[in-house]
């Protein structure tokens, strides 16, 4: 949802030329009522995920107030769990830090609670001082994910949620055309330290086409620099790419096109990896 607002901003600028900072400015602040549904959201996500965790270890913990409190018989015939009043989003760091071998990080409980207020001030207040921002939102679920999945799992998640979505309306491979898309917009608008901690791609280093993400889809020129040599060293014989997390096959070779400094060549797509000309 967030990513789509970003291509549809790129796809003006392309078409129109339209790259004024005031009116990318008016953009965002058109957008906000889509970015603060894309918050919520991840809130309620969160929330499941946190929910599921207590019921590992006891459904009933989600329970509060007072056994006074409860529905009125349900210690003298069988009451539907949805009838019982379930505690607040924000008790449940705290009940399972309280019953979990293993407390939150930290930095996870800033996040919650910062992700809480932010839902907050969107859905009860009016703030004209408050602005939602992609890359904030985006920087939130991919963390939110590492604490609440698990490391570096954002990738296949979203091919599996991709590939659930029935029509897409794009020809060819659309999920793999869709991941592509959005994952190399992904590469240029996260802090490099987000990069390297969700993905495992550092963005200081030498970057390379990654062959198969290029050719996704025959009917779209893509540019897809996400594929690093691996092992990082002068004569690597491979690459690999975190979008299609596939490995390919290079040549240390000089590049034969002018101009081009490139010396990582894969034989099997005959193709530059830096300037994508084949050797031909
Ligand atoms: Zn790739
Ligand atoms: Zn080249």
């Amino acid at each position: 949802m967030v990513l789509r607002l970003v291509h549809q901003l790129e796809d003006a600028k392309e078409a129109v030329g339209l790259d004024a900072p005031e009116t990318e400015a008016k953009y965002w602040k058109a957008a906000q009522s889509e970015l603060g549904t894309a918050i919520g959201l991840i809130q309620q996500g969160f929330d499941f995920l946190l929910k599921a965790q207590i019921c590992e270890v006891s459904p009933y913990l989600l329970i509060s107030r007072n056994p006074a409190d409860w529905p009125k018989k349900c210690d003298k015939e069988d009451i539907e769990f949805a009838e019982f009043r379930t505690i607040d989003s924000q008790d449940f760091v705290k009940v399972l830090d309280t019953v979990s071998p293993t407390r939150f990080d930290p930095e996870f409980v800033t996040l919650f609670d910062d992700l809480r207020k932010r839902r907050n001030r969107i859905m009860h207040t009016i703030d004209p001082a408050f602005e939602a921002n992609v890359k904030d939102i985006l920087t939130t679920l991919l963390l939110g994910v590492e604490y609440l999945i698990g490391p570096r799992q954002w990738v296949r998640l979203r091919k599996e949620n991709l590939e659930r979505e029935v029509d897409l309306g794009y020809d060819g491979d659309p999920v793999s055309f869709v991941q592509v898309h959005d994952f190399s917009t992904v590469v240029d608008l996260l802090d490099p330290a987000v990069l390297l901690r969700c993905f495992g791609f550092d963005r200081k280093r030498r970057r390379y086409h990654c062959p198969s993400c290029c050719h996704v889809d025959d009917n779209v020129e893509m540019d897809v620099m996400t594929a690093l040599l691996q092992p990082n060293t002068p004569i690597s014989p491979n690459v690999y790419c975190f979008i299609c997390t596939q490995d390919q096959i290079v040549e240390r070779i000089d590049c034969n096109s002018s101009g081009c400094m490139g010396n990582v060549y894969s034989p099997d797509w005959d193709m530059c990896l830096t300037c994508k000309q084949s050797r031909a």
